[in-house]
């Protein structure tokens, strides 16, 4: 029987990145775990998710890697530290889709358009196949429009996507994760 999922961006949905990477040539280009540090709430967040059922799933646009800000090693190790920091509220993810790939890179064998990039579909999609998921029952957060329109246009219906306030859109919908999991969970 297919899967309900919430679909979660990373980068300032999971991960509190502009602080953490203000210093950096492309800040928000996270690809060093010890700049890794949780958002307020999204532990237990998450935690309320998979109580009521729901898997999580990751799904992040990571250009910095073809911007050669960093590597998939690096990507990789930040993903590591990201199951550290969750593993204390028993959040386990069950998919994480990442996309090296951008347009205007640096690095020969990522400077490409992609269908996983967001907001193509892409990444969305491979986790429905690969998992088994039911888009009629599942939900998506992230803090950029683009995360919405990547769900949107794999078929999760646009009042189950939530804009996130935390790296500063206006129009955003909650203002953090924690919001749109109570939301979810009303
Ligand atoms: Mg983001």
């Amino acid at each position: 029987m297919p899967r309900k999922a919430v679909f979660l961006d990373r980068d300032d949905t999971l991960l509190n990145t502009l602080p953490d990477t203000a210093d950096l040539p492309v800040p928000g280009d996270l690809l060093d775990p010890s700049r890794a540090h949780l958002l307020p709430g999204v532990g237990q967040a998450c935690r309320r998710l998979l109580d009521a059922g729901y898997l999580i799933v990751l799904y992040t646009n990571q250009g910095g890697i073809a911007r050669g800000s960093g590597t998939l090693r690096g990507f990789e190790a930040v993903d590591d530290r990201l199951r550290e920091l969750l593993q204390p509220f028993g959040v386990t993810l069950a998919g994480v889709y990442a996309c090296p790939f951008h347009p205007v890179g640096s690095v020969p064998e990522f400077t490409q358009e992609h269908q996983w990039r967001k907001p193509a579909p892409g990444m969305l999609a491979a986790a429905v196949a690969e998992l088994d998921l039911d888009l009629a029952q599942s939900w998506a957060a992230g803090d950029k429009p683009r995360d919405v329109e990547a769900a949107v246009s794999a078929g999760i219906a646009r009042e189950r996507c939530f804009l996130l306030a935390t790296s500063g859109e206006v129009g955003a919908r909650c203002v953090d994760l924690p919001a749109a999991v109570e939301m979810i969970l009303a």
